[in-house]
């Protein structure tokens, strides 16, 4: 994305003003309820505004009636949906369904880390009469939005569109028909293989949670990852190698330059504050739970940490795995521990937006948020480093920041709503155990989304064989052990699980 853009949107506002603007149409944005990421929306916003398109962006945590209601009063001619965290994949259907309900036939646009073509084919467009149509990044947008608007174009896209979906809804029936996954008690059987009867367990220094108030950035920003920096701003590649790419090599050494820029003024300014909460706690697995305990008597239990097991058939020798494989048994005796940490580093960046906003500076703004995103990814690797250097081993790691970020480190460190634990809803348990809103004033939506954005969270495993896995499809079996562990009723197992159904 050209820098130009930063400067571009002034003058298409000064033009509108003037009534000599007409735009090749209007398009509302908006982040949906329970879910708070937009640097994507954001982007897609500006991409979208250099192509003469006008804009309405609503923000993020954005209600279907107010949507509807908005698309009504800018006489929307196409509406983009965002959202990062899988149940907002939920609350798009809702969307779709108020707005088929209301009869509106704005075309939808999907975007955000967790849609895809596959379910916005399969789960969002039979619910809608408009054609629903997902883009991967921002840069197909105005593409799209064209293809939908022009009528020379608009026939055409729109069948291509539908064909292409009818095709993927096909190919998502047949694989569902013939993937037969194991009984839960079979899957079970084959849990992961550790022998714990040799195992000693790291003890650590210290149990119970921590916080830290205000992490200097200078710290930690050398634990930064930047490639996926790049990825941000739809520059694809891997870092340091980036900048020697023929074509893209230098926009990312400029953005990066740019970078290096704003993170000494965010240091020099203090325009951030980075909070961390952590902890470490005895604790056992019984099942395919993991029991949480008050202290080294073990007698009282704080929390208990549910983990699903993947039911798929796997090729022979290969586990069934689920989190809870990883920490010693109860039965075992083994006195073993499971960490966990919340950070954040969004503390600020509301703040800072809005007066981007009213400067006009989408790229200062689009900036901030990258970067913030990248010190939350920073602070969780100091963070997990803080929690293996009390459990000793990470004392004699001797592991440089590039090592870090290529995960040479003993266990791993399962992020809530990610592949191996895909039930945000335990993002809640997490959040308890650490006392994480009361310490650092993180905090969790209705659908498990953290606020401020640019926060991570994750349970922290020292087993040197714990690995990350994708927990896939779970049958109708587990999905009622399941539910009845969790306290819900069907249907709220369902809402939270739709994903692995
Ligand atoms: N260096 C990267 C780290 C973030 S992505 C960055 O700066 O962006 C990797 C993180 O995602 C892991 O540390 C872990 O917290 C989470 N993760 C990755 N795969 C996972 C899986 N299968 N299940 C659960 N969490 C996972």
């Amino acid at each position: 994305m050209k820098k130009a853009v930063a400067y571009l949107t002034p003058f298409l506002e000064a033009e509108k003003r003037s009534g000599t603007h007409q735009p090749a149409a209007r398009v509302l944005l908006a982040t949906v309820k329970g879910d708070v990421h937009d640097i994507g929306k954001n982007i897609v916003g500006v991409v979208l505004a250099c192509n003469n398109i006008e804009v309405t962006d609503l923000g993020v945590m954005v209600p279907a009636e107010r949507i509807l209601k908005a698309a009504r009063e800018t006489h929307a001619d196409v509406i983009g949906l965002s959202g990062l965290i899988t149940p907002s994949l939920e609350e798009m259907a809702h969307v779709a369904r108020e707005l088929q309900r209301e009869g509106v036939q704005v075309p939808l646009l999907i975007g955000g880390a967790t849609t895809t073509r596959a379910h916005t084919a399969v789960k969002l467009a039979p619910l809608y009469a408009a054609p629903v149509v997902h883009v991967v990044d921002a840069s197909r947008a105005p593409r799209a939005v064209a293809s939908l608007v022009k009528p020379a174009e608009r026939l055409a896209f729109v069948e291509a569109n539908r064909a292409e979906q009818e095709r993927l809804r096909a190919e998502h029936a047949q694989k569902s028909d013939s993937r037969t996954l194991l009984p839960i008690e079979t899957a079970r059987a084959r849990r992961t293989p550790i022998d714990w009867s040799r195992y000693a367990a790291p003890r650590p220094e210290w149990t119970g949670a921590r916080a830290v108030d205000s992490v200097p950035v200078a710290e930690i920003a050398r634990f930064i990852d930047w490639s996926p920096f790049f990825v941000a701003w739809d520059l694809i590649g891997t870092y340091p190698r980036i900048f020697e790419h023929h074509e893209r090599g230098a926009r990312a050494r400029e953005l990066f330059d740019d970078a290096q820029r704003a993170l000494e003024k965010i240091e020099r300014e203090g325009l951030l504050t980075l909070r961390a909460a952590f902890g470490l706690f005895p604790a056992a697995s019984v099942g395919d739970d993991v029991e949480v305990y008050a202290d080294e008597s073990r007698a009282r239990v704080v929390a208990t940490v549910r983990s699903l097991r993947q039911q798929a058939q796997l090729a022979a020798g290969r586990p069934n795995h689920a989190l809870a494989d990883f920490i010693a048994p109860r039965a075992t005796n083994v006195r073993d521990y499971l960490g966990a940490f919340a950070v954040s580093s969004g503390f600020g960046v509301d703040a800072l937006l809005r007066s981007y906003g009213a400067s006009h500076d989408d790229y200062g703004a689009i900036m901030l948020q990258a970067l913030a995103d990248r010190l939350a990814e920073a602070l969780a690797e100091q963070t997990h480093k803080w929690l293996r250097d009390a459990w000793a081993f990470g004392k004699s790691e001797d592991l440089s920041p590039a090592d870090l970020i290529r995960e040479r480190y003993r266990g791993i460190r399962p992020a809530p709503g990610y592949p191996a634990c895909p039930d945000h809803s335990e993002k809640r348990t997490l959040f308890e155990l650490l006392e994480v809103e009361r310490r650092v004033d993180i905090r969790l939506t209705e659908n498990f989304a953290m606020v401020p954005a640019s926060s991570t969270c994750a349970w922290v495993f020292s087993h040197p064989d714990s690995t990350y896995f994708s927990v896939g499809r779970i049958g109708q079996d587990q999905l009622e052990d399941y539910a009845r562990r969790k306290g819900w009723d069907l249907e709220t197992a369902r809402r939270w699980l739709a994903p692995l159904l």
